[in-house]
């Protein structure tokens, strides 16, 4: 995988006041791939140190009040030339700044308050089709796998997913790929990221995503209780039987406890071979009919 990162989280002193971000999970994903490293605002020609600036009224501001915008979008355009040149898998960049950061940045008062939105940079980076993520949403490299949540705009990959999701018995034709816009199923993915449920982690090869495992409260097979997410998890058939399926299950469980959900459930079909990662990874079977296991795993 090629990376293209914010300088200052691989340790340069490139931040406004000398120092670094420098970030433990960037440097091993650099170290396992090909990096390279930018500084929008040193390349738009600011000094280091410089007096710190946040977007204002759509303009880039100093905090003694003079109007850097220029320097920041020279710098964001310099970052798309080279992201241009060298095709980046993925950006990694510094959340919250008024360059980098992807899903927010400073209001423009100077407070620390945050607004949703990104920097010069990262905006620019996404409107040209390059996937950005802050640095806080990578979660783990596994086995030449990184793992991390899902980057502004992917949401459709839900829908690639969920079609690899529908388990299908031996000897049983595949359904057509429409199946996934039927009204059951499209509760799966319908303004994902708009609930308090709405957690998605993928793993990523290279440029492709490769699994991917979400939850949401909703009233699909899995459905308990409307304080209990239900799991809906799917990888790519070449890549099945790797044990990426189970960590990323592990790391969603963490990821839910964190935001201090009490418990997750599921729905598996009994045929399916996954029933005995789930039983791995923590849940139990507390009910079932005919066809289907409802599991719940304790958080
Ligand atoms: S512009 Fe980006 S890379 Fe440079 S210091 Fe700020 S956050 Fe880091």
């Amino acid at each position: 995988m090629k990376i293209m990162v914010s300088a200052c989280l691989a340790g340069e002193n490139c931040k406004y006041n000398g120092g670094n971000n420098r970030n433990e999970k960037v440097l091993q994903l650099m170290a396992d791939n090909e990096a390279i490293t930018v500084c929008p605002e040193q390349l738009g020609g600011l000094p280091t140190p410089r007096v710190p600036s946040e977007i204002k009224d759509g303009l880039v501001t100093a905090k003694d009040g003079r109007i850097v915008d220029a320097q920041f979008r020279a710098g964001a355009a310099k970052c798309l030339e080279i992201a241009g040149r060298e095709r980046p898998d993925l950006v990694v960049l510094q959340p919250r700044s008024p360059s980098c950061g992807v899903k927010q940045r400073y209001d423009g008062t100077f407070s620390g308050r945050l607004v949703d939105g990104a920097g010069v940079t990262a905006q620019l980076l996404m409107e040209e089709g390059f996937r950005c993520i802050d640095a806080e949403d990578l979660i783990a490299v596994h086995k030449g796998f990184l793992i991390r949540k899902l980057c502004v705009g992917e949401s459709d990959l839900l829908k690639d997913f969920l079609y690899e999701a529908i388990f299908i018995s031996e000897g049983v034709k595949a359904p057509a790929r429409e199946i996934v816009e039927r009204p059951e199923l499209r509760i799966y993915y319908e303004d994902f990221g708009s609930r308090s449920g709405d957690h998605c982690l993928v793993a990523q090869a290279g440029n492709q995503v490769v699994g991917a495992v979400w939850t949401r409260i909703m009233n699909d097979y899995g459905h308990v209780d409307d304080e209990t997410p239900s799991f809906a998890i799917s990888l790519l058939p070449e890549y099945r039987n790797k044990g990426i399926g189970t960590r990323l299950m592990k790391e969603m469980l963490l990821l839910l406890k964190g935001v201090g959900f009490k418990r997750a459930s599921l729905a598996v079909q009994k045929a399916n071979y996954a029933v005995r990662m789930y039983k791995n990874v923590g849940f139990e079977i507390i009910d079932e009919n005919e066809e289907e296991f409802i599991m719940v795993c304790r958080l």
